[in-house]
């Protein structure tokens, strides 16, 4: 299965490692083609290279457009080596073999994310260069395609341990890697497209580049690995890891959902802590300080914050580490830590603290995917925020201004817990969150209850629902979840409001003197 090499086609935008490889072609005798820029390049090294015009007998014309689409090029790439016929059309034709080729494209996906405009963005779509990646991947018996300067090492490795061969092993890996290249390219382009039609495309697909081999998937029996999809906003895909052993699946999944809902408190209106655990949230503080917020989360479930995900809105600094040290913490994850933090980090082994240099945007439009059997629903993120403009008051008492300012905070939580989802705050924090259960009343039990719990651990005369605020992530379908939030102390709810039974709940609220909000925007999180 082994096959040598003899001639290349080099045509790539990223030169990147360009002249090192051409060398070490060269070493092993391997004649060059090339086309404009990078035979350039390859030139201005002292290396000598073929035109591909001059292969071709066609200039390279309008603006680059065509370059190597021409059969002397394809049929080079494409025939077979032990066809008779092939090898008979070569001769007649004029055609020589072509054994490796190396391509990187158009950086289409950069020229989109730098914003340029629609007629510079088209001319970034790179078509030669595909084609010429397909015609080679499909001729991988014989012919190797590089689309990654990643490889350009694997690729010199072999040749030299095989005298100038390569074997069908890698030649069939290098075929895969180039159709999912080909494959991410035009999901890219399509993507972009499909914004600027708008609605509903009726193809989608998903690409993504391999960031890591994870160790397991959700469980130690399945494989897993994390891909990126090239975006290049803060979070968990772009974090730079400071300590701390490799993230798992989960504590992937888990970081990304503590990052995303910290992200929602602007650090200029100050500190804000998220402890999650299993993608939920089970603390969430504003504080005078760092470690004020970090506190305050922690005393809303003491006994689920160990072993959990921490994010901060703002720098971790010392104080806060030395607090977050004192139990056994998975991830940190920070704009940024200040050189005190991490050396109080460095002697915690097992915690892995991650600096993203900054927030997401939380108003940000982007797409999310779930998988189904058969298929996978796209959706937008849920990006939907409110005022306190868009909140209408139901009941006859009026919300007070701390009250407000709680319900807004509970809200802004309930968008990132899984339905049913029911939050008790008080004073910017949490004091209670009930998630993911299928009845609404069981949430707003179980956070009472979870409450009265740290009530009892932390010796306090009475749970911190008393006197809190609750929200709802959708409407109260019946008056008991409401009645359950009263009775563990609730003065104040906020909610979409749209229940058939809307008059109900109102009528219970007002018999308990409750004040009620409608914002008329639901946050289901399945
Ligand atoms: P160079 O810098 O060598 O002038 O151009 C290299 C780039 O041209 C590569 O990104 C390659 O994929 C692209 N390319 C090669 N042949 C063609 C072609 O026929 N049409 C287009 N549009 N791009 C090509």
């Amino acid at each position: 299965d082994l096959y040598p090499v003899s001639r290349a086609l080099l045509s790539v935008s990223d030169k990147t490692g360009l002249v090192e490889l051409g060398q070490a072609l060269a070493a092993h005798g391997v004649e060059l083609l090339s086309t404009g820029g990078t035979a350039k390049a390859l030139r201005d090294a002292g290396l000598t290279v073929k035109d591909v015009s001059e292969v071709t007998g066609f200039p390279e014309m309008m603006d680059g457009r065509v370059k190597t689409l021409h059969p002397v090029v394809h049929g080079g790439l494409l025939a077979l080596r032990d066809n008779d016929e092939h090898v008979a059309a070569m001769g007649k034709h004029d055609i020589g073999a072509i054994d490796l080729v190396v391509v990187n494209l158009y950086p289409f996906e950069e020229t989109v994310a730098k914003g340029a405009e629609y007629a510079e963005v088209i001319e970034n779509i790179d078509i030669g260069g595909p084609a010429m990646i397909r015609s080679a991947a499909k001729n991988h018996g014989f012919v190797n395609v590089i689309v990654d300067v990643e490889d350009y090492a694997t690729v010199m490795t072999e040749l030299t341990e095989n005298n100038g061969q390569t074997t069908y092993a890698l030649r069939q890996r290098l075929a895969q890697t180039a159709y999912a290249r080909t494959a991410a390219y035009d999901t890219a382009v399509s993507t972009w497209m499909a914004a600027q039609v708008g609605g509903t495309p009726r193809r989608r697909t998903v690409g993504g580049t391999l960031a890591q081999t994870l160790r397991y998937g959700e469980n130690p029996h399945q494989q897993a690995a994390f891909y990126t999809d090239g975006s290049a906003r803060p979070g968990v895909a772009t974090a730079t890891q400071h300590q701390g052993k490799e993230l798992s699946y989960n504590n992937i999944n888990d970081t990304d959902a503590a990052f995303e809902l910290v992200s929602e408190f602007d650090p200029a209106k100050g500190p804000a802590c998220a402890i999650i655990k299993h993608a939920n949230p089970c603390g969430v503080a504003q504080g005078t300080s760092m470690v004020d917020a970090y506190t305050r989360a922690f005393d809303c479930d003491r006994t689920s914050a160990f072993g959990g995900i921490i994010a901060l809105n703002q720098t971790l600094d010392a104080e806060t580490a030395d607090a977050i040290s004192a139990i056994f913490t998975e991830v940190v994850i920070a704009p940024n830590a200040t050189p005190e933090a991490m050396e109080i980090f460095g002697k915690k082994k097992n915690l892995r603290l991650l600096t993203t240099n900054g927030l997401a945007d939380p108003a940000q439009a982007a797409l999310s995917f779930r998988q189904v059997s058969g298929g996978y629903l796209v959706q937008d993120k849920d990006v939907g925020r409110i005022t306190m403009d868009d909140l209408k008051v139901v009941t006859k008492r009026q919300p007070s201004d701390q009250e407000l300012s709680d319900l807004m905070f509970a809200w802004t939580v309930a968008k990132h817990v899984k339905s049913n989802a029911i939050i008790y705050v008080k004073d910017g924090a949490t004091v209670g969150v009930g998630a993911g259960q299928m009845s609404r009343v069981d949430s707003t039990r179980i956070a009472a209850r979870k409450a009265q719990d740290m009530a009892e651990a932390m010796g306090l005369p009475a749970p911190l629902t008393q006197g809190s605020v609750v929200a709802s992530d959708a409407f109260f379908p019946f008056a008991d979840g409401l009645i359950t939030a009263a009775e563990a102390g609730a003065t104040a709810l906020i909610q979409p409001g749209g229940s058939m039974r809307d008059d109900e709940v109102i009528a219970a609220a007002d018999e308990a003197g409750l004040a009620m909000v409608f914002t008329g925007m639901r946050h289901f999180r399945h």
